[in-house]
């Protein structure tokens, strides 16, 4: 990034050298239009059309303006030169859709292209060079013509370098990846230059048509050569955030990573993902404004509703440039500063399982390119989703009771034993384990059934949870016995709350709904149970010493002793 007061800099020596300078040498060095007027507007066309298709390396615009130039110089003078490259530098920035904030890229290439072209020119000069030369009639010449983009040519990448340090305050070394490139483009480029000069001279015109049509070619395929290394660049990418993608079973830290890495391939200034509802509605799921994740707004939208509705029903993706292009069809929460959006459907079985939605405050933020690469990522992330929510359905029903809902067996010996690592290491003191055995269950299974049987276990989990809370963890340890885990207990306050958990069986009877026997009265059931207490680190030193204790607790204490009632060892 460049700072502000940097940029206010190179506007300040922008103004204060450029006018001056272009005025001293219009004095110096007046060129002679009137004769060559045709000539000059046709050099000039060719330049802003070779300017039109910049090649951009390693996010440096790379210009193969010179050879025109070159030519344009040689033919023309120094000031007609300078003024052609200035307007080309124009048109590039132009081609380069730099947004407002990038503005103060004109002034710093002005400058650098102003400085190469006058000090090359005045060193051609210097050395006796001259205008309008015929370099095949005066041989002596030639030379001359030679150092002049020799020196063009170390002139610009000094500059470019010391730009590069002090105006970006990027270390890179001179001779880099970015400067084999410039000598590459420099060693084509000139002697194309030289020839287009000499060719000028001979046969007038038409000379632009021989060296330029080519030329032209050349840029093109070049161009084409980078966009595809560019999206091959992409496709690695994705392929890379694929796999991350999948290494993931937690869908909001899917979504986290989904949206972070998109963040680092593209401009993303709000990032938006839609999830469809019943085949009805978009909710949203998963918001991210300028970096920061967000609460989600209540609103949703349906079909053909707004931007991300027309993606849904439309099954297509959507790029839109500016605010001007999607504020009309927009319906619902849209940030007031966004202007390019790209609105991509998340299809998992040729189905549209949600919506992304991304958005940029600059226009032209995105190309078609990247729409393609974010479709990619889309059919990654919604298989991503797929797999976890699979996963974590798995996940639930193999820690959790079919029948009641609450935790099982093993999910309670996992946690046991973690809280236990929790006691070692102090973040623990104590934790209490409540046994509880209904009474007589045979016997109610077999006056009322097995179904009302199971009915009463249900309603007697629901009580459990509705008294433990947040307290502790309520689980079925096996037919009708459960289990309550109580962290941070200790063995008094635990004995209290086993009473209380004896008080909610036997105070209130359950009622049954689809008992054998249909008359009202025997709707009503009366159970009792017996529960037992055990604490660490008091009673046991591991989880199963502590399951030992509370059953023997139960059964000795209280079964024993006649039942409904409570006990600790
Ligand atoms: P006590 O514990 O008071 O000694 O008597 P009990 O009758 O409860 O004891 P026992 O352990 O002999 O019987 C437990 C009964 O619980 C046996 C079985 O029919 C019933 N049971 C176990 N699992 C389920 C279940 O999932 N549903 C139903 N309806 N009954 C079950
Ligand atoms: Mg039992
Ligand atoms: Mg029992």
């Amino acid at each position: 990034m460049v700072s502000s007061s940097m940029k206010k800099v190179i506007w300040i020596i922008w103004f204060l050298i450029f006018p001056a300078g272009l005025w001293l040498t219009y004095y110096f060095y007046p060129p002679s239009l009137s004769e060559q007027g045709v000539s000059v507007f046709a050099f000039f066309i060719l330049m802003s059309f070779v300017a039109a298709m910049p090649m951009v390396v390693n996010n440096t615009p790379v210009f193969l303006l010179q050879w025109v130039s070159m030519a344009v110089f040689l033919s023309f003078g120094l000031f007609t030169e300078l003024v052609m490259v200035q307007l080309a530098v124009i048109v590039l920035l132009f081609k380069l859709k730099i947004q407002k904030d990038q503005l103060f890229r004109f002034p710093l290439n002005s400058l650098m292209f102003f400085a190469v072209s006058l000090v090359s020119g005045l060193l051609y000069y210097a050395l006796g060079g001259k205008t309008g030369v015929d370099l095949i009639a005066n041989p002596e010449y030639f030379w001359v013509a030679v150092a002049y983009p020799a020196v063009h040519f170390i002139l610009n990448q000094l500059l470019l370098s010391l730009i590069i340090y002090f105006v970006y305050g990027r270390e890179g070394s001179f001779f880099g990846k970015d400067f084999i490139w410039e000598t590459v483009t420099t060693m084509i480029t000139f002697p194309v230059g030289l020839v287009l000069y000499m060719l000028f001279q001979e046969v007038g015109l038409l000379a632009l048509l021989f060296v330029g049509v080519p030329f032209v070619s050349l840029s093109i395929i070049l161009n084409l050569y980078n966009s595809s290394d560019k999206v091959n660049n992409y496709l690695q990418k994705a392929a890379e955030i694929g796999h991350q993608l999948a290494e993931r079973l937690d869908i909001n830290e899917i979504m986290e990573l989904f949206i972070a890495r998109l963040g680092k391939m593209l401009p993303v200034d709000y990032a938006y993902i839609l999830d469809i509802v019943d085949d009805k509605e978009l909710h949203l799921i998963y918001r991210v404004e300028h970096g920061q994740t967000l609460s989600l707004e209540k609103e949703s939208l349906r079909k053909n509703e707004g931007i991300s509705g027309l993606v849904w029903s439309t099954r297509k993706a959507a790029l839109f440039h500016s605010k001007k292009e999607w504020s009309g069809i927009t319906k619902g929460y849209m940030p007031d500063d966004a202007e390019s959006v790209i609105c991509v459907p998340i299809m998992r079985n040729h189905k549209v399982t949600g919506v992304l939605l991304l958005a940029s405050t600059q226009k032209r933020s995105y190309e078609k390119s990247q729409l393609m690469i974010v479709d990619i990522l889309c059919s990654h992330f919604a298989i991503t989703v797929e797999n976890a929510k699979y996963h974590q359905e798995t996940k639930a029903m193999s820690e959790r009771c079919a029948l009641t809902h609450l935790y099982n067996y093993r999910y309670i010996e996992n946690g046991l034993s973690e809280e236990f690592s929790h006691l070692k290491t102090g973040a623990r003191k104590s934790l209490s384990l409540l046994m509880l055995d209904i009474d007589h269950f045979k016997q109610v299974n077999d006056t009322y059934g097995h179904q009302s049987g199971n009915e009463i276990l249900c309603e007697l989990a629901e009580r459990l949870t509705g008294l433990i809370g947040l307290k502790g963890t309520v689980a079925r340890y096996g037919g009708e016995e459960f289990v309550v885990l109580l962290p941070d207990i200790e063995k008094g306050e635990a004995l209290k709350w086993a009473e209380l958990v004896r008080k909610a069986v036997a105070d209130r009877p359950f009622n049954l709904k689809n008992n054998l026997k249909i008359n009202n009265d025997s709707r009503m059931v009366q159970i009792t149970a017996s529960i037992g207490v055990a604490s660490a680190p008091m009673d046991a030193e591991d989880s199963l010493g502590l399951i030992r204790c509370a059953d023997r607790a139960m059964y000795v204490g209280a079964k024993q002793a006649g039942r409904n009632r409570v006990a600790g060892l």
